[in-house]
């Protein structure tokens, strides 16, 4: 990475539904590199957003009684809402109806029609409405059934336009063979290059002429912009010049839009690619599928408003490595809580700060100095579990030493070794308080607040 400069995007999210923990989940990680890189001085711009055209919204405002206008307004809402409550940090928020998007939208499909990388022509075909994606018979279960709504795609024949998709195969492979384009986790890299090897690319239907809510196309008003082409340009529409982004963070669902699609429109708009890519997997509840059907939904907000936002933030990459799928388990949330956060760290902090008191131990804070390369490095990979992992390593040592040393037998016997004992653990504190900032913010600025004053109150209470 460019030292200095650290551009990190996340999904936008589709507002045919409220925002769900599943969606939580990546624009918290991409809110641990932002604070992470601000930390270390960074330049750090963080672009979140919606996406809020395409059938599938027209749907659910039907649905609704309401235009999807309104619709879309009202859950746009209801995102930066929770993304504010989650104490995510973004530096903007893209929405895809916002005029200024919708204009560059057309301007860079204007730009592409003009140099002959669109044509028109016939599509027959299926068409998934929950995925707003064009499907082949290879995707599809017996029956024409996408796989992943357990749906009857609908069968579509529409003369529409097309993108030369296929024209760039070998310019996306040299891409991200030579790591001009960097795909992680690795297994991900070799699945995408293993499918661009295996067969022609199909180019890609960009327009749709039976869908009203949507972009229009600008030099033929009877269609509208394929939703997917409109919402991928958020990337640039958010990034106020900042463009290309150091870091995209991409669900492993939406990977090949983001992996082949995106690129190629990149280097047919003449725009330089991402220096990354990352894909992750998907958050499970207890074990199953976020859905609605399953009813294993969580509102991310409810669950911080009983046991705190930063409890939720650290549970999520302790608990769950990022990349791979990860389960959410309340069980398992609740032991976390008890065991790491109220035992391990709010006791080792309330014993520290009572005996700081009782022994009449003067010390000062000061902003830790000691810096901690093995846990940079995993943040700056992307293994938050590891990062965690290691802090707690500390926490552990601490809570160990002072059970050795007993220091309430030391301030009968050796006054001087107990101030230097407790001295030490006060600066092991202020060095957690600082590298847990980006994971748990509220912890840190708490822990940091009483270190200076001295005055301690609770960080994890007994919920009762
Ligand atoms: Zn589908």
């Amino acid at each position: 990475m460019e030292t200095g400069r650290f551009f990190i995007t996340t999904a936008i999210d589709y507002v045919s539904a409220a925002p769900h923990i599943g969606h939580a989940y990546e624009k918290l990680a991409a809110d641990v590199l932002a604070r992470y890189w601000r930390n270390r001085g960074a330049e750090v711009f963080f672009l979140t957003g919606t996406d809020e055209h395409g059938m599938k919204v027209a749907q659910a405002a039907k649905k609704m009684s309401v235009s999807p206008k309104k619709y879309a307004d009202e859950i746009a809402l209801k995102y930066q809402a929770a993304w504010s409550y989650l104490n995510i940090k973004y530096d903007n928020f893209v929405r895809t109806t916002d005029p200024s998007h919708e204009k560059f939208v057309q301007e860079f499909l204007q730009k592409l029609y003009d140099n002959g990388e669109i044509y028109q022509g016939n599509y027959e075909g299926l068409y998934c409405v929950g995925c707003e994606e064009y499907k082949v018979q290879e995707d599809l279960e017996p029956g024409d059934m996408c796989p992943l709504h357990k749906k009857k795609c609908e069968s579509i024949s529409e003369n529409i336009y097309f993108f030369k998709l296929s024209k760039y195969q070998n310019q996306l492979m040299e891409a991200i063979q030579s790591g001009q384009l960097v795909i992680e986790p690795e297994s991900r890299k070799n699945e995408i290059f293993k499918f661009l090897a295996k067969e022609p690319l199909r180019d890609l239907a960009i327009s749709r002429s039976k869908v009203d809510w949507g972009i229009q196309v600008p030099w033929d008003k009877t269609q509208t912009i394929y939703v997917w082409v409109d919402a991928l340009l958020n990337y640039i529409t958010g990034s106020r010049g900042l463009w290309p982004p150091t870091l995209q963070l991409i669900g492993k669902d939406i990977f090949r839009f983001h992996a082949i699609i995106w690129p190629a429109m990149l280097l047919a708009g003449g725009y330089e690619l991402p220096e990354k890519l990352f894909i992750h997997g998907f958050l499970t509840v207890n074990g199953q599928k976020i859905s609605k059907t399953i009813g294993n939904v969580i509102d991310p907000i409810e669950i911080a408003k009983v046991y705190g936002v930063d409890p939720l933030r650290y549970y999520m990459f302790r608990e769950i490595p990022f990349g791979g799928d990860g389960d959410f388990s309340i069980d398992r949330f609740e032991k976390r809580y008890q065991s790491d956060l109220a035992n391990d760290l709010g006791n080792l902090f309330q014993r520290v700060l009572v005996m700081q008191q009782k022994y009449g131990i003067e010390w000062k804070y000061a902003v830790p100095e000691k810096t901690f390369p093995e846990i940079n490095r995993a943040i700056e990979d992307l293994k938050f579990n590891e990062a965690l992992n290691l802090i707690w390593k500390m926490i552990t040592e601490a809570n160990q030493e002072i059970d050795m040393e007993r220091p309430w037998e030391l301030a009968k016997t050796n006054p001087t070794k107990l101030a230097e004992l407790l001295k030490g653990l006060l600066v092991n504190l202020s060095e957690v308080a600082n590298l847990l900032e980006p994971f748990m913010p509220d912890t840190s600025r708490k822990m940091t607040e009483q270190l200076s004053t001295g005055h301690f109150e609770p960080l994890f209470p007994r919920r009762k």
